[in-house]
């Protein structure tokens, strides 16, 4: 087995200890040993990390764009050569298999590297005067330090969108990562550190995530703040963003709907999905959850879905024939336990899996549910875990009615033949993201973010970096 590392803050240009010297126990969810321990920041720490950062956003944001692209490519390069011993950590905290692991870290350095260059095209724009000799400019200006908030289902991808998009602007961050997954996040930070981002630019904290939210959203050093996590979450940090005035980029809960129309290739359809729903065992915001089959093609569906759900291996995430691991904590595998309850009193037929695997760990079989009602816990909140729902729709009309009946609207998939059902289909379902025909989520270049209870911003293309920014008027005549 892999060693694990204690995880320290990040500080002032130091890794050290919190002031008060508390820690917090991580476990592997594979087996629930404690392997290590991650530092608990407390006010006297928070209170040091403002400082850094508005000290450091005075630095950083005189940085040329082309001096900051070298150092994000140079921490890319790091990061990428560091892959292997990065995912080994993300397993053991995570639990995630360690493929996908070393595939999310080498995602991260691709997105650092595209934010690199994206950072040096922040352009702003000329507008035509009115009168002669006049000049008016739109300049884009760096908003200012940044505090970000990322989750435990992906420790880096979440924050490196985060750290990447405010470096690459000119702004200093405070990333308060993951607690249950710390040392993954960690090196990430390492890495940025060891290309040559100057000390204070990136501070690094962990603790009471409210405790730490609470103090830094409100303070008058952060401008700015982004969030991965839950609808409910993230909706007490927008309304407090809201009452301090300060900018907010919210990436939160899906449920997402798969529809798939008597004309589309079934078994293209039935195994690609089934190997999305799987993957990072179903911890995933734009994972497939609510799938809409056509009446002419359900049975056939179901099968070959089914077929897929059953050849995935569940095991230990460092074992190199794994498809699917350990779901990442136990609060995972009791929400899996009580939706699988509560599907059988709403007319779910299970049609494979259902049930924790082992006495160790948090393992979860692959699970498929069918025919459950509307008014089951699954079918309204994202079950974050291995389980797919497949119910039958007769009409276009129906499929867009179901798919459009949650207050979620972040990723939607559709299978189709037609082109003219790909675009109807693609035009009325409100979603921030779809993908017709394929998977085609998640790259850097591409808009990353959701609509309606989903929430607002993107942490992709181009439009990730606007947040980031503020525009500045300039009006200016010759003398
Ligand atoms: P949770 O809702 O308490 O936490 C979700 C995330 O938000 C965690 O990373 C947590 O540290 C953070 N968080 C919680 N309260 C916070 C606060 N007051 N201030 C700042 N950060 C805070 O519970 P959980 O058990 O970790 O996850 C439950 C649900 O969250 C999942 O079922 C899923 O729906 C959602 N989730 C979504 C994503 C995503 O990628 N969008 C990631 C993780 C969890």
């Amino acid at each position: 087995m892999p060693t694990y590392q204690d995880t320290q803050l990040f500080i002032n240009g130091v890794w050290g200890p919190a002031a008060a010297g508390r820690t917090l126990p991580v476990v592997n969810p594979a087996t629930h040993a404690q392997i290590g321990t991650v530092a608990y920041a407390e006010k006297a720490d928070l209170d040091r990390a403002l400082d850094a950062a508005d000290k450091g956003f005075k630095v950083w944001r005189k940085v040329s764009a082309y001096e900051r692209s070298k150092i994000m490519r140079k921490a890319a390069d790091l990061f990428r050569s560091r892959a292997d011993r990065i995912a080994e950590l993300m397993t053991l905290e995570q639990g995630k298999p360690v493929g996908e692991a070393k595939l999310e870290v080498m995602a991260g350095a691709d997105i650092i590297e595209w934010f690199a260059e994206e950072g040096r095209r922040a352009y702003g724009r000329v507008i035509p005067a009115r009168a002669e000799g006049v000049y008016q400019l739109v300049v884009k200006e760096p908003v200012g330090p940044v505090a970000a908030f990322t989750p435990w289902n992906f420790p880096i991808n979440q924050a490196v969108r985060k750290l990447s998009a405010a470096l690459s602007t000119g702004c200093s961050i405070i990333l308060k990562a993951p607690e249950e997954t710390p040392a993954s996040p960690a090196e990430l930070v390492r890495a940025f550190i060891d290309a040559g981002v100057p000390a204070n630019v990136i501070s690094l904290v962990y603790g009471s995530p409210s405790e730490i939210s609470s103090y830094l959203i409100p303070h008058p050093v952060i401008r700015k703040i982004t969030f991965t996590g839950s609808t409910p979450v993230g909706k007490l940090l927008a309304a407090m963003a809201g009452q301090h005035m300060k900018r907010a980029t919210m990436e939160l809960g899906g449920h997402a709907p798969v529809i798939i129309f008597d004309d589309a290739d079934i078994d293209i359809a039935a195994k690609t999905m089934s190997f999305m729903k799987y993957r990072n065992a179903g911890q995933v915001c734009v994972s497939p959850t609510r799938f809409l089959v056509q009446e002419g093609v359900y049975k056939q569906f179901v099968e070959k879905f089914v077929e897929g759900a059953k050849s995935m291996k569940v095991g230990d995430g460092f074992d190199k024939d794994t498809k699917m691991a350990t779901l990442a904590n136990p609060r995972r595998q009791a929400a899996m336990i009580a939706n699988m309850e509560d599907a059988k009193k709403h007319g779910g037929k299970l049609q494979t899996g259902g049930y924790p695997i082992g006495e160790k760990g948090n393992f979860f079989e692959p699970t498929v549910v069918t025919e459950l009602e509307n008014s089951a816990a699954a079918m309204n909140t994202e079950p974050f875990g291995p389980l797919a729902i497949i119910n039958p729709f007769k009409t276009f009309d129906d499929a867009v009615t179901e798919a459009n009946r949650l207050p979620y609207g972040l990723a939607a998939y559709a299978w189709t033949r037609s082109a003219k059902t790909a675009n109807n289909i693609a035009a009325q379902v409100e979603t921030g993201m779809m993908t017709i025909n394929h998977l085609g989520f998640a790259l850097p270049e591409v808009p990353f973010g959701g609509v309606k209870d989903s929430g607002y911003g993107s942490e992709g293309g181009t439009e990730a970096l606007e947040p980031y920014l503020v525009g500045k008027f300039i009006t200016q005549a010759g003398l």
